[in-house]
């Protein structure tokens, strides 16, 4: 427990109270809840604020693909297992032609899109990237390419020499969709120094995301936690999504996640719990009153969390996840199809709904 929390003269059931009253939090009062709110009374806060923003009980999925296009990263963030150095015998790069073999069989099984994403590999061109979404979108129109984290962005704009507008908007010419939110993990720059050194600064993470959003790409935001971060770094990770949210709007989703120990480098002695995780993802819901869009991670929690992650704030499930490396990497495992996605949802008492990365319905 923070300092901070622990002589704070703030009330507990007052902050409660200003959250079913429908006012914003303050740092110091979202950083009471996390620490001291009641587990099933911050739920329940939470999931007021939830059934403000979605009074229909419905709670929304989506069937698309991750592709991980290469394993060949310079960026070494000490938690990532997936990476591989350029030279490594287990680098790849996909050919075009796999990438659409992957995007056929998402189609087939009723996906709308695919969630593209690589490392940092400073042996491609530019070009690789504008054939590689050219190509998608020349076979498959009407495929959404939710692509490139920050990271990569600025990591093209510093290979290649091409400001961040340039490059997004050379990608979104040949395709781009929108733009995930990956590589955030906790966005205060002390943390990142000493876990993802090698990528995007948290100034950087916002600019890619701003020039995104001046440029109509819809983006998302992650967080991962459970590292080595503070409550006050959530906090302040929370505060960047908000003020950027006031400023533009542009962030269809929020989706905090835990990180995965397993096969990386461990940073702290205890990983995060379920409960810890259900904590965060309460807070995140309240505090971000501005993010219409909360996801439940069942990839990295398990689905029944996952289920239970619907009473905590969140409004959607996620992707039936039809491949997953990264996380599976580090040894995390779990998978589900759309049929036990949808029963796992009306079991929890919500309405499935498929929808498309932007968050519009899709037929079922
Ligand atoms: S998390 Fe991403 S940027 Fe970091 S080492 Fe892994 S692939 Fe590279």
């Amino acid at each position: 427990m923070s300092a901070l929390a622990a002589s704070h003269p703030l009330d507990v059931t007052a902050v409660l109270d200003k959250v079913f009253d429908g006012a914003r939090l303050g740092p110091e009062e979202g950083l009471l809840l996390l620490e001291r709110a009641p587990f099933l009374e911050l739920a329940q806060a939470a999931d007021a604020v939830r059934a403000s923003k979605h009074p229909d009980n419905v709670a929304t999925y989506i069937v698309d693909r991750n592709i991980n296009y290469t394993n060949v990263c310079v960026a070494n963030c000490t938690f990532c297992a997936f990476y591989r150095r350029p030279g490594d015998a287990e680098g790849y790069v996909h050919t075009v032609e796999t990438l659409l073999q992957k995007i056929q069989e998402t189609v087939d099984l009723g996906g709308t899109g695919i969630l593209l994403q690589g490392g940092h590999n400073p042996e491609l061109p530019f070009s690789f990237y504008e054939e590689m979404l050219g190509a998608m979108k020349a076979r498959f129109p009407k495929i959404h390419v939710h692509g490139f984290s920050a990271p990569e962005i600025t990591f093209f704009s510093k290979l290649y020499k091409m400001p961040v507008a340039e490059v997004i908007a050379r990608l979104k010419a040949v395709g781009l969709g929108s733009i995930p939110g990956g590589g955030a993990e906790i966005l205060s720059d002390g943390v990142r120094q000493r876990m993802a050194r090698g990528k995007a600064t948290v100034r950087e993470w916002i600019a890619v995301h701003r020039e995104a959003h001046r440029q109509k790409l819809r983006t998302t935001a992650t967080m991962m936690f459970g590292s080595i971060e503070s409550s006050q770094d959530i906090l302040i990770h929370l505060q960047h999504v908000r003020e950027l949210q006031d400023e533009t709007g542009g962030f269809t989703a929020f989706i905090p996640w835990t990180f995965q120990p397993g096969a990386t480098t461990p940073l702290q002695d205890a990983p995060a719990t379920g409960v810890d995780y259900l904590r965060v993802l309460a807070l995140s819901r309240i505090y971000l009153d501005n993010v219409d869009n909360i996801q439940a991670s069942w990839v990295t929690q398990g689905l029944k969390v996952g289920q239970v992650s619907l009473h905590f704030g969140a409004n959607d499930m996620g992707s039936i996840m039809i491949e997953e490396n990264v996380v599976a990497s580090a040894g995390c495992r779990n998978s589900t199809n759309e049929e036990e996605l949808r029963r796992l949802i009306a079991d929890a008492g919500f309405t499935p709904k498929k929808r498309r990365t932007l968050y519009e319905p899709a037929e079922e």
